[in-house]
């Protein structure tokens, strides 16, 4: 029974699942994101039929995953609705060192655990030690970073080039940001060595926007990632959601 568009949407819709403490100790991939809506939770993947999922771990979710043979299935309802194979995650994502450098956050994102964690703010040598690990494992094809924003958004932006250059002069592979945008933030990453960029649309709605996302603007965000496509190139800008992609590229 194998994922299917449908289901990996139904999946999506629920985003967690209650899973076996058996089989999480079986992934050791299985971290804890320390920033986005995510932080705080241990979360895992499914891969099955060219579908990859990741799911947190919520005990009390109405999907139930169990061993099944070699691999997993999962329940809902009482009936098994997909099976397929846990992954192990490098940091977070498979095949990619996901990591964050600040772990907390001056802004108040009403669906986002990272104000109230006060999360770590890793150093530049901390990174490489955790990429280094990555790459150890002999699966490395692509470093992801990510922040909050400690002190000040040209701050974080400062903080994301400085590692970017460390990471680019040591490893070929490609290198993705997401931070909230500066003035001067694509020129600096680009030059600075990073292959792709994010700016995070958390909706196009302006109004949801302004009340769930206080103190950030939607209207700098979408001119921001218009700015980057023209420094990056195609393909090469998101804005971390594709529904949200596709309207922004019909405004453009
Ligand atoms: S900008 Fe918003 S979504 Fe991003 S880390 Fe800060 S509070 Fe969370």
């Amino acid at each position: 029974m194998e994922m299917n568009a449908e289901i990996k949407a139904l999946l999506l819709s629920i985003g967690s699942a209650n899973i076996d403490e058996g089989l999480l100790h079986e992934i050791a991939g299985t971290t804890i994101p320390s920033a986005g809506p995510g932080a705080g939770l241990e979360s895992f993947f499914i891969k099955s039929g060219g579908h990859r999922v990741r799911l947190s771990i919520n005990k009390k979710s109405p999907l139930k995953v169990v061993r099944c043979c070699s691999d997993i299935a999962v329940i809902k309802d009482g009936k098994p609705i997909v099976t397929g194979r846990l992954e192990p995650a490098l940091s977070y994502c498979p095949e990619q060192a996901y990591l964050t450098i600040s772990g907390r956050c001056i802004y108040d994102c009403k669906f986002c655990p990272v104000p109230k964690l006060d999360g770590e703010v890793k150093v530049p040598d901390k990174i490489l030690q955790l990429v280094e690990e990555a790459k150890n494992t002999g699966q490395l094809r692509a470093i992801s970073i990510t922040s909050g924003v400690e002190k000040s958004t040209e701050d974080e932006v400062r903080k994301a080039v400085e590692i970017v250059k460390i990471l680019r002069a040591r490893y070929d592979v490609p290198i993705g940001v997401s931070v909230y945008p500066t003035d001067t933030s694509s020129e600096e990453l680009k030059e600075a060595g990073a292959t792709e960029i994010k700016y995070n649309v958390e909706t196009m709605d302006p109004q949801i926007f302004a009340k769930y996302c206080p103190g950030l603007s939607l209207e700098y965000v979408l001119s921001s990632l218009k700015e980057a496509v023209k420094i990056f190139g195609k393909n090469r800008v998101s804005s971390n959601s594709y529904w949200v992609w596709e309207r922004a590229m019909s405004v453009f």
